[in-house]
């Protein structure tokens, strides 16, 4: 890359969207697209990705493609283009036939740098023979996780982009950037979008502006509204899972007096619309929303994020929490636990009409969800690690780092769990489990003829609930793990070896009930 170029890269940073440098990461990206080469960009939501494609599409000569299936955004970001003096449009099914027209026209005449699709477009015979006939330098592909069946919102219509791409001559360059990608879900975008020795760039995922915390067993409503009086006047997003508790958490807030709009996707669109506005405004505080809410909201000053409900996976999590704190400062989000939240996941997958390996796929995910929910580790740790960055730090604000409760040798518990698993030969689930340890009078117990096991009743001072809580945690830990099904059961992890042989002991942080409880049991 000549200096030269990357001189005038600057200069048109500054002078089309006023900032005077590039973040670390928009550099490599910026560079390597303007050299010819490809480009995989992953970088958490508010990093800067337009930018990467943007600049260069203003430097190179043609009209570059952008895909993203977020219709919705196209016109916001086309129209902060136009403003600031960049040629843009986009193309997509809210237009009529004859607007449609008149900018495909445009794009034969040359008069945009940047033209906007959904993936569906790429589908249609007329824009494909007008790609053929223009010069397109480069095609960026936001959202690019949505090409992996291993992400998590695989959309078929991505599959599309490289059969089109093929047919352009000479080859544009390709750049797709998302916010949330695994290693497998990178390598995925990189042979699905067909990239050739791309540039990759993973930016940082900590925000060191976010406070992550996991509330366990809480009775869900009192938490929230205690929790959002605390924070009068405070911005704040709800997440349910469904439309229906969307609903229920609204009418209970409202009831509350508080300020609390709606969003799903099973109301009209002006309710929708109507909600959004007043949020984005501040007329509403709060918006109690399913995930339909959110993808592509520019609100910066969104304070905290409360999940009503688990999430189906890690990076719909992390992306839905991580829209607090957008203007840097703190924002907090809170992920309300309970395990009857892994069941309605589960019930989404299955009901949902994926194949066999997909759903395999989604209970993975979901395992990692929950793991996530019982860490002790440092929540901000645990998330970067997923995302694949090994080396992080522990926060130090988040629920776990801040945590004083009384940190408890429960390594006899651990041995007695991992003890009853080995003798059910790793082929039962965590109520099973807990159970037997619980010494519980059920039917299948003694079909099984599980009552007369040693473990059988060893726990037997301890709620059932509370028994299948420290498994979780043990799972989260590391110690035992779940297979991936609708039933997943339990089995041995290496390290537990060390704590079932006693040369390694196991340290949790416990409620002061757990404590007493604990005490009684040994006496
Ligand atoms: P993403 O697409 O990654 O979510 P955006 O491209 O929307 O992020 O950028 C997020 C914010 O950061 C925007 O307000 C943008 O103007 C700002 N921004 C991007 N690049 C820079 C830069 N080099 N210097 C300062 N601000 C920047
Ligand atoms: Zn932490």
């Amino acid at each position: 890359m000549s200096a030269a170029v990357m001189e005038q890269a600057r200069d048109a940073l500054r002078r089309y969207f006023g900032y005077d440098s590039f973040r670390s990461g928009q550099e490599r990206l910026v560079s390597a697209i303007l050299d010819g080469r490809d480009a995989l960009g992953v970088m958490p939501t508010g990093a800067g990705k337009s930018i990467c494609y943007q600049l260069p599409a203003v430097l190179l000569d043609g009209v570059s493609l952008v895909v993203s299936p977020l219709i919705s955004l196209m016109k916001d970001q086309v129209d902060a283009l136009t403003e600031t003096g960049i040629p843009a449009t986009y193309i997509n099914s809210s237009l009529s036939a004859q607007e449609t027209n008149e900018r495909l026209r445009g794009m034969l005449e040359g008069r945009y740098k940047l033209v906007y699709i959904a993936p569906e477009r790429l589908e249609s015979e007329r824009f494909v023979s007008i790609v053929r006939q223009v010069p397109i330098p480069l095609v960026a592909v936001d959202e690019a996780h949505c090409v992996s069946q291993w992400g998590h919102d695989f959309r078929p219509s991505y599959m599309g982009i490289a059969r089109l791409l093929a047919h352009i001559e000479p080859r544009p360059v390709m750049a797709a950037f998302t916010a949330t990608a695994t290693d497998v879900v990178k390598q995925d975008i990189v042979d699905r979008l067909r990239l050739s020795r791309p540039e990759r760039v993973t930016t940082g995922y900590a925000r060191d502006n976010l406070a992550l915390s996991v509330v366990r067993n809480a009775d869900k409503r009192d938490y929230l509204e205690r929790y959002i009086r605390e924070r009068r006047g405070q911005a704040g997003i709800v997440y349910a899972a469904t439309r229906r508790e969307v609903e229920s958490v609204h009418s209970h807030l409202r009831s509350l007096g508080i300020a609390a709009g709606m969003y799903h996707a099973g109301l009209s669109e002006e309710e929708r619309d109507a909600a959004q506005d007043a949020f984005l405004r501040d007329d509403l505080q709060i918006i109690v929303a399913t995930n339909a809410f959110g993808m592509g909201i520019d609100k910066s000053n969104v304070r905290f994020v409360v999940h009503y409900n688990m999430p189906k996976n890690l990076e719909a999590y992390y992306q839905e929490a991580g829209r607090a704190g957008r203007d840097g400062d703190p924002g907090e989000c809170v992920l309300l636990f309970s395990p009857a939240d892994t069941v309605t996941q589960k019930f989404f997958i299955e009901r949902s009409e994926a194949d066999e390996e997909r759903k395999k796929n989604d209970y993975r995910l979901l395992n990692d969800m929950v793991e996530y929910a019982n860490t002790s580790d440092c929540l901000q740790r645990a998330i970067v690690r997923y995302f694949g960055e090994a080396d992080a730090e522990p926060c130090g604000r988040c629920g776990n780092c801040t945590d004083e409760r009384e940190l408890v040798d429960m390594t006899e518990e651990a041995q007695m769990i991992f003890s009853c698993v080995a003798r059910v030969r790793q082929r039962f689930g965590v109520t099973m489990i807990a159970k037997i340890l619980r010494g519980s009078n059920d039917a299948k117990i003694r079909q099984f003829g599980f009552d007369s096991l040693s473990v059988y009743g060893r726990m037997s001072g301890r709620p059932e609930k509370e028994i299948a809580q420290l498994i979780h945690a043990l799972i989260a830990d590391g110690y035992l793990r779940l297979t991936d099904s609708q039933y997943p059961v339990v089995q041995l992890a290496e390290p537990a070896r060390g704590v079932i042989e006693g040369r390694e002991q196991v340290f949790r942080r416990v409620e002061p009930a757990i404590v007493r409880r604990r005490g009684r049991g040994r006496s």
